[in-house]
Parts: C-alpha cells; structure tokens; sequence
C-alpha cells in the first residue's frame, strides 16, 4: 500500500510530490512563472505540473507538451 499521495505531472507523466498535499514547498512556489504562461497551464491542466516542466515553462518551453513520436 503505498502512504505517500504521489502526483502525476499531465504535461510528461513524470511523478512529483505537490507541496500542497505536504509539508515540504510545492515546486509552483518556487518557479516564477510569468501570468501569461501560468494561466495557460492552468486552462490546460487541472493540476500542478512537476518541477521540471514548470522551470522548462518558466525558460519558455511550450505550455503543451511536445508532440510524440
Ligand atoms: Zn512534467
């Protein structure tokens, strides 16, 4: 069984641990994300993405997630 609530990142699948449902920080707190970007993740995704795609975002990566393939 598995105790800790693990979070699934919507834009590249990777696993993360949102701050919100924890003690530690939520990573959305620590990368500065410009509105523009920030309210287009919102309306794409329903929840935080991981670190990761958040800081690629914050470098100015595509909110969406790169096509496949
Ligand atoms: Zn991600």
């Amino acid at each position: 069984m598995n105790q800790d609530k693990k979070d699934t990142c919507p834009r590249c699948g990777a696993s993360f641990h949102c701050g919100i449902a924890g003690p530690g920080p939520c990573a959305c707190t620590q990368v500065k994300l410009d509105t523009r970007p920030l309210r287009a993740m919102m309306s794409l995704y329903p929840s935080c993405l991981c670190p990761d795609c958040l800081r690629a975002i914050a470098a100015g990566a595509p909110v969406e997630a790169p096509a496949r393939g």
